[in-house]
């Protein structure tokens, strides 16, 4: 039988952590053929949690889930780990500063990257959700200069399916007749869902919405989408944000599909005038283990403008970071 592939999974007794380990037990992660072994790394706080929610997968009897390990050092949950989901993070308390926050995740991704760097397998993909998303792997991957700086991905695919939900609610077509929809930039009110390349069944998606409603409905639901549904559901997302974990990882590891491009945050390499170095979501597909940034689009003024902006906040994280040493 197959070799199982290591996962750990950071803020494992988080309510994201909650709603992702169960579908990775269970084979959606990495696929049906392909058993797993999760490594559950906590804060000492979260540890008595996890073991908790380790209980309960062990009571599902995946057939897939060939062990379960729970710790509180870095170092020993990155120990040969293939695939990492860090969702754990620090987040914005009331009246804390940008610098504060960035701080705190840095103690928390800084040391996470030198671990990665230490004791990872030589195929190590990571996937940031813990916000602020983009920066935060950015931190991780400076932190590990032995590990190739593309292994290390934010998400944008929480956006980029909210984006194509919205366009299929407003035009009445199914999600799958949705094609090339992109995400640029942070992961963040600044993102750029982008559908001017997008089709619907065949037909450009600009021709069926018009620029009032993507201005004043489509782009700003997306982006605030979280809120909304903070405030629906007094919780903030966490099955949805699962969701799309597992949609990033699927697809880097078995390929997106040939009809289509989806978005993620990765290593920019200076395509579309992203500053190069910069974790920051494009247009994307993935091939062999690997993401290409879908080349030669046409950006419009009014998206240019759209993504300049997110960009720009990526810098000024950058640079926040590297101004406090973190990177
Ligand atoms: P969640 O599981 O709800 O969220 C975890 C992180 O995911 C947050 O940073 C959150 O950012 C982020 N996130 C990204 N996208 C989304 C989205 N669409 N919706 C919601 N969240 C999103 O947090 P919990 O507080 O339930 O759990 C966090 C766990 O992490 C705790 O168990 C804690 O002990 C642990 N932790 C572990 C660390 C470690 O392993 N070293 C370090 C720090 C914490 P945002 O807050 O901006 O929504």
């Amino acid at each position: 039988s197959a070799t199982p592939v290591n996962v750990t999974v950071t803020g494992a007794a988080g309510q994201i952590g909650y709603a992702l380990l169960f579908r990775i037990a269970s084979g959606h992660l990495l696929g049906p053929d392909t058993p797993v072994k999760l490594r559950l790394l906590e804060i000492p706080q979260g540890v008595k949690a996890a073991e908790g929610t380790a209980m309960e997968l062990e009571d599902c009897a995946f057939p897939l889930l060939a062990g379960i390990d729970i710790f509180d050092d870095p170092t020993a949950g990155f120990e040969g780990a293939n695939v990492a989901l860090l969702v754990g993070a620090r987040p914005r308390a009331k009246g804390m500063e940008r610098g504060d926050l960035l701080e705190a995740n840095g103690g928390i991704f800084g040391p996470q990257g030198q671990a990665i760097n230490a004791g990872a397998a030589e195929d190590i993909k990571v996937l940031v959700v813990g916000n602020p998303a983009n920066t935060n792997a950015l931190i991780a991957q400076r932190n590990a200069p032995d590990v190739p700086a593309d292994r290390f991905t934010a998400m944008t695919r929480l956006d980029h399916n909210r984006a194509l939900s919205q366009l299929a609610g407003k035009t009445g077509a199914a999600v799958s007749e949705i094609k090339d929809l992109t995400i640029w930039g942070n992961h963040s009110a600044t993102q750029y869902p982008d559908i001017f390349h997008a089709t619907i069944g065949g037909k450009p998606a600009s021709d069926l919405v018009d620029q009032a409603w993507l201005e004043s409905d489509f782009i700003p639901t997306v982006a605030k989408r979280g809120a909304a549904i903070i405030e629906a559901r007094g919780a903030s997302s966490a099955a949805s944000a699962a969701n799309a974990a597992i949609d990033h990882v699927y697809d880097w590891v078995n390929g997106t599909s040939a009809d289509s491009w989806t978005s993620a945050a990765i290593v920019s390499d200076g395509s579309y005038g992203v500053p190069e170095g910069l974790i920051s979501s494009f247009p994307v597909r993935a091939k062999g283990g690997e993401w290409e940034i879908v080349q030669g689009l046409e950006v419009s003024d009014f998206s240019r403008g759209r993504i300049d902006a997110s960009v720009a906040e990526l810098v000024e994280e950058r640079d926040a970071v590297q101004g406090l040493g973190l990177i």
